[in-house]
Protein backbone atom coordinates (compact mmCIF):
# COMPACT_ATOMS: atom_id res chain seq x y z
CA UNK A 1 0.00 0.00 0.00
CA UNK A 2 1.28 2.97 -0.53
CA UNK A 3 0.01 6.62 0.87
CA UNK A 4 0.85 9.85 -1.02
CA UNK A 5 1.02 12.51 2.14
CA UNK A 6 -0.64 15.38 -0.30
CA UNK A 7 -2.37 14.82 -3.40
CA UNK A 8 -3.85 17.59 -6.08
CA UNK A 9 -6.17 16.46 -8.75
CA UNK A 10 -5.11 17.60 -12.04
CA UNK A 11 -8.12 15.90 -13.79
CA UNK A 12 -10.43 13.63 -13.62
CA UNK A 13 -8.86 10.60 -12.87
CA UNK A 14 -5.16 12.27 -12.30
CA UNK A 15 -3.81 13.69 -9.77
CA UNK A 16 -0.53 14.92 -8.94
CA UNK A 17 1.17 13.42 -5.61
CA UNK A 18 3.99 14.85 -3.90
CA UNK A 19 5.33 11.63 -2.96
CA UNK A 20 4.95 9.64 -6.27
CA UNK A 21 4.47 11.76 -8.93
CA UNK A 22 1.12 11.37 -11.36
CA UNK A 23 -1.30 8.68 -10.67
CA UNK A 24 -4.62 7.94 -12.57
CA UNK A 25 -6.61 6.28 -9.94
CA UNK A 26 -10.04 4.87 -9.71
CA UNK A 27 -11.92 6.40 -6.93
CA UNK A 28 -15.25 4.21 -6.15
CA UNK A 29 -18.05 6.02 -5.18
CA UNK A 30 -16.55 9.62 -5.34
CA UNK A 31 -19.85 11.04 -6.92
CA UNK A 32 -22.27 9.82 -4.81
CA UNK A 33 -23.91 12.09 -2.57
CA UNK A 34 -22.14 10.98 0.59
CA UNK A 35 -18.88 9.69 -0.12
CA UNK A 36 -15.92 9.22 1.68
CA UNK A 37 -14.34 11.43 -0.71
CA UNK A 38 -16.46 14.19 -1.14
CA UNK A 39 -14.72 16.98 -2.28
CA UNK A 40 -11.12 15.65 -2.14
CA UNK A 41 -10.91 14.48 -5.32
CA UNK A 42 -11.97 17.76 -7.10
CA UNK A 43 -10.23 19.58 -9.53
CA UNK A 44 -7.68 22.25 -7.54
CA UNK A 45 -7.93 20.69 -4.47
CA UNK A 46 -5.50 19.37 -1.55
CA UNK A 47 -5.69 16.12 -0.08
CA UNK A 48 -4.54 13.57 1.98
CA UNK A 49 -4.45 10.20 0.11
CA UNK A 50 -3.92 6.31 0.09
CA UNK A 51 -3.97 4.54 -2.97
CA UNK A 52 -3.24 0.94 -4.20
CA UNK A 53 -0.86 1.30 -7.26
CA UNK A 54 -2.35 -1.73 -10.02
CA UNK A 55 0.03 -2.86 -12.90
CA UNK A 56 1.08 -0.63 -15.95
CA UNK A 57 -2.01 0.35 -17.82
CA UNK A 58 -5.02 0.44 -15.34
CA UNK A 59 -5.95 2.72 -13.39
CA UNK A 60 -4.57 2.36 -9.02
CA UNK A 61 -7.37 2.47 -6.50
CA UNK A 62 -7.49 5.48 -4.28
CA UNK A 63 -9.21 3.82 -1.12
CA UNK A 64 -9.31 7.19 1.45
CA UNK A 65 -8.96 11.02 0.19
CA UNK A 66 -9.37 13.32 3.11
CA UNK A 67 -9.55 17.26 1.37
CA UNK A 68 -6.91 19.74 3.22
CA UNK A 69 -7.65 22.63 1.30
CA UNK A 70 -10.08 23.66 -2.04
CA UNK A 71 -9.08 26.66 -4.02
CA UNK A 72 -10.72 28.68 -5.01
CA UNK A 73 -9.03 31.25 -7.74
CA UNK A 74 -12.80 32.77 -8.76
CA UNK A 75 -13.27 34.56 -5.05
CA UNK A 76 -11.41 37.23 -7.29
CA UNK A 77 -11.95 36.88 -10.76
CA UNK A 78 -12.64 34.37 -13.84
CA UNK A 79 -9.23 34.68 -15.39
CA UNK A 80 -7.77 33.36 -12.16
CA UNK A 81 -10.35 30.66 -12.19
CA UNK A 82 -9.56 29.48 -15.95
CA UNK A 83 -5.35 29.97 -14.84
CA UNK A 84 -5.89 27.48 -12.68
CA UNK A 85 -7.64 24.85 -14.78
CA UNK A 86 -4.65 25.81 -17.43
CA UNK A 87 -1.99 24.60 -14.29
CA UNK A 88 -3.91 21.58 -13.91
CA UNK A 89 -3.84 21.20 -17.96
CA UNK A 90 -0.04 21.43 -18.00
CA UNK A 91 0.99 19.30 -14.66
CA UNK A 92 -1.60 16.45 -16.44
CA UNK A 93 -0.06 16.95 -19.94
CA UNK A 94 3.41 17.59 -18.69
CA UNK A 95 4.12 14.60 -15.77
CA UNK A 96 4.54 10.58 -16.63
CA UNK A 97 2.71 8.82 -14.06
CA UNK A 98 4.79 7.62 -11.10
CA UNK A 99 7.56 9.98 -11.51
CA UNK A 100 8.05 11.59 -8.14
CA UNK A 101 8.49 15.85 -8.57
CA UNK A 102 7.84 17.22 -5.04
CA UNK A 103 9.67 20.81 -6.50
CA UNK A 104 6.80 20.70 -9.11
CA UNK A 105 4.27 19.63 -7.14
CA UNK A 106 5.57 22.60 -4.25
CA UNK A 107 5.59 24.95 -7.34
CA UNK A 108 1.69 23.98 -8.11
CA UNK A 109 0.72 24.91 -4.57
CA UNK A 110 2.34 28.03 -4.22
CA UNK A 111 1.01 29.23 -7.53
CA UNK A 112 -2.13 28.28 -6.96
CA UNK A 113 -2.17 30.13 -3.50
CA UNK A 114 -0.90 33.48 -5.42
CA UNK A 115 -4.06 32.86 -7.13
CA UNK A 116 -6.24 33.68 -5.12
CA UNK A 117 -4.61 35.80 -3.43
CA UNK A 118 -6.18 38.88 -3.77
CA UNK A 119 -5.06 42.12 -5.43
CA UNK A 120 -4.29 45.16 -4.17
CA UNK A 121 -2.35 48.26 -4.73
CA UNK A 122 -0.01 46.93 -2.95
CA UNK A 123 0.06 43.19 -3.69
CA UNK A 124 -0.85 43.40 -7.69
CA UNK A 125 0.30 40.53 -9.21
CA UNK A 126 -1.61 40.06 -12.87
CA UNK A 127 -2.46 36.68 -13.41
CA UNK A 128 -0.50 36.32 -16.51
CA UNK A 129 3.18 36.88 -14.20
CA UNK A 130 1.73 34.05 -12.12
CA UNK A 131 0.95 31.77 -15.22
CA UNK A 132 4.38 32.97 -16.85
CA UNK A 133 6.23 32.36 -13.66
CA UNK A 134 4.46 29.08 -12.78
CA UNK A 135 5.30 28.37 -16.72
CA UNK A 136 9.19 28.99 -16.89
CA UNK A 137 10.26 26.94 -13.21
CA UNK A 138 8.04 24.16 -14.61
CA UNK A 139 10.11 24.21 -17.52
CA UNK A 140 12.90 24.22 -16.00
CA UNK A 141 12.11 21.71 -12.93
CA UNK A 142 10.88 19.35 -16.47
CA UNK A 143 14.70 19.72 -17.72
CA UNK A 144 13.25 21.79 -20.33
CA UNK A 145 14.31 25.12 -19.04
CA UNK A 146 14.98 28.07 -21.88
CA UNK A 147 18.48 28.87 -23.04
CA UNK A 148 18.77 32.62 -22.38
CA UNK A 149 22.42 34.05 -21.81
CA UNK A 150 24.34 32.22 -25.51
CA UNK A 151 23.73 31.80 -28.44
CA UNK A 152 22.86 27.83 -28.73
CA UNK A 153 25.36 27.60 -31.96
CA UNK A 154 28.80 29.53 -31.20
CA UNK A 155 28.01 30.07 -28.13
CA UNK A 156 28.49 33.77 -28.02
CA UNK A 157 27.18 35.48 -24.58
CA UNK A 158 23.99 37.61 -26.06
CA UNK A 159 22.31 38.56 -22.92
CA UNK A 160 24.05 41.20 -19.98
CA UNK A 161 23.35 41.96 -16.77
CA UNK A 162 19.76 41.36 -15.25
CA UNK A 163 17.59 44.50 -15.50
CA UNK A 164 17.00 47.21 -12.53
CA UNK A 165 14.05 47.13 -11.45
CA UNK A 166 13.01 50.29 -13.12
CA UNK A 167 14.32 49.81 -16.49
CA UNK A 168 11.70 50.31 -19.16
CA UNK A 169 10.56 47.58 -21.26
CA UNK A 170 7.87 49.06 -23.90
CA UNK A 171 9.76 47.25 -27.01
CA UNK A 172 10.22 43.38 -25.52
CA UNK A 173 10.20 42.85 -29.00
CA UNK A 174 12.76 44.06 -31.94
CA UNK A 175 11.21 41.65 -34.67
CA UNK A 176 11.82 44.89 -37.00
CA UNK A 177 15.79 45.62 -35.65
CA UNK A 178 16.12 41.72 -35.40
CA UNK A 179 19.73 41.33 -33.31
CA UNK A 180 18.46 38.33 -31.20
CA UNK A 181 16.26 35.30 -32.27
CA UNK A 182 14.85 32.60 -30.24
CA UNK A 183 15.30 29.35 -31.71
CA UNK A 184 12.16 27.09 -30.99
CA UNK A 185 13.89 23.78 -31.31
CA UNK A 186 16.92 24.57 -29.58
CA UNK A 187 14.42 25.94 -26.59
CA UNK A 188 17.94 28.78 -26.85
CA UNK A 189 18.59 32.31 -28.13
CA UNK A 190 20.83 32.54 -31.29
CA UNK A 191 22.36 35.39 -32.96
CA UNK A 192 22.08 36.61 -36.03
CA UNK A 193 24.83 34.41 -37.96
CA UNK A 194 24.11 31.45 -36.24
CA UNK A 195 19.87 31.75 -36.87
CA UNK A 196 20.38 30.02 -40.38
CA UNK A 197 18.89 26.43 -40.61
CA UNK A 198 17.50 26.56 -36.79
CA UNK A 199 14.44 26.03 -37.88
CA UNK A 200 11.30 28.01 -36.37
CA UNK A 201 12.56 31.53 -35.19
CA UNK A 202 10.91 34.37 -33.01
CA UNK A 203 12.68 37.57 -33.02
CA UNK A 204 13.85 38.46 -29.97
CA UNK A 205 15.22 41.73 -27.58
CA UNK A 206 17.52 41.03 -25.07
CA UNK A 207 15.64 43.01 -22.78
CA UNK A 208 12.37 39.81 -23.17
CA UNK A 209 15.38 37.89 -22.85
CA UNK A 210 16.49 39.17 -19.38
CA UNK A 211 12.57 39.24 -18.14
CA UNK A 212 12.61 35.85 -19.15
CA UNK A 213 15.44 35.24 -17.06
CA UNK A 214 14.07 37.04 -14.11
CA UNK A 215 11.22 34.60 -14.63
CA UNK A 216 12.85 31.60 -14.61
CA UNK A 217 15.07 31.77 -12.14
CA UNK A 218 14.95 30.06 -8.54
CA UNK A 219 14.63 33.41 -6.42
CA UNK A 220 10.44 33.96 -5.92
CA UNK A 221 10.95 37.44 -5.11
CA UNK A 222 12.55 39.12 -8.18
CA UNK A 223 9.68 38.18 -10.70
CA UNK A 224 7.23 39.98 -8.01
CA UNK A 225 8.83 43.37 -8.95
CA UNK A 226 8.21 42.91 -12.40
CA UNK A 227 4.71 41.43 -12.23
CA UNK A 228 3.80 43.86 -14.70
CA UNK A 229 5.98 42.83 -17.69
CA UNK A 230 4.92 39.40 -17.55
CA UNK A 231 2.36 40.35 -19.54
CA UNK A 232 4.13 40.93 -22.64
CA UNK A 233 2.52 39.12 -25.93
CA UNK A 234 5.72 38.50 -26.58
CA UNK A 235 6.72 36.25 -23.62
CA UNK A 236 2.51 34.71 -24.04
CA UNK A 237 3.69 34.01 -27.60
CA UNK A 238 6.43 32.07 -26.92
CA UNK A 239 5.32 30.52 -23.84
CA UNK A 240 2.81 28.89 -26.53
CA UNK A 241 4.83 27.92 -28.81
CA UNK A 242 7.23 26.24 -26.16
CA UNK A 243 4.30 23.84 -25.16
CA UNK A 244 2.98 23.22 -28.83
CA UNK A 245 6.41 22.39 -29.45
CA UNK A 246 6.57 20.13 -26.57
CA UNK A 247 3.38 18.26 -26.56
CA UNK A 248 2.54 18.52 -30.32
CA UNK A 249 -0.92 20.53 -30.16
CA UNK A 250 -1.57 23.60 -27.90
CA UNK A 251 -2.92 23.42 -24.65
CA UNK A 252 -7.06 23.43 -24.83
CA UNK A 253 -6.68 26.69 -22.46
CA UNK A 254 -4.26 28.50 -24.65
CA UNK A 255 -6.28 31.08 -26.28
CA UNK A 256 -8.33 31.66 -22.87
CA UNK A 257 -4.85 32.50 -21.58
CA UNK A 258 -3.83 34.60 -24.14
CA UNK A 259 -6.77 36.70 -23.98
CA UNK A 260 -6.48 37.32 -20.09
CA UNK A 261 -2.92 38.22 -21.07
CA UNK A 262 -4.01 40.44 -23.83
CA UNK A 263 -6.55 42.30 -21.63
CA UNK A 264 -4.31 42.89 -18.40
CA UNK A 265 -1.74 44.45 -21.12
CA UNK A 266 -4.12 47.03 -22.11
CA UNK A 267 -5.08 47.49 -18.20
CA UNK A 268 -1.93 48.02 -17.80
CA UNK A 269 -0.97 50.43 -20.64
CA UNK A 270 -4.34 52.66 -20.13
ZN1 LIG B 1 25.89 32.30 -32.73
Amino acid sequence: MNCGPKCLPAKQGSELTKTYGKISALAKGARRPKSAFYGAVDTLSLSQVIFLPRRTGTLDLLTEAKLVRRFRPCQWSLARLYAGYYLAELLTDLTEPHQPLPELFRLAVDTLSDLQTRETEFNYQPVSAIVLRFEMRALALLGHGLGLTHCAGCDQPLVGELLAPTADIDHLSNRRTGKLFFSLNDTSLVCRECCHERGRLLGFSERAAQVLRIYQDEDDHAWRRHADWGCHPVLRQIMDYQWQSLLNRPLNLTSAIRQMAKKQRQAIGN
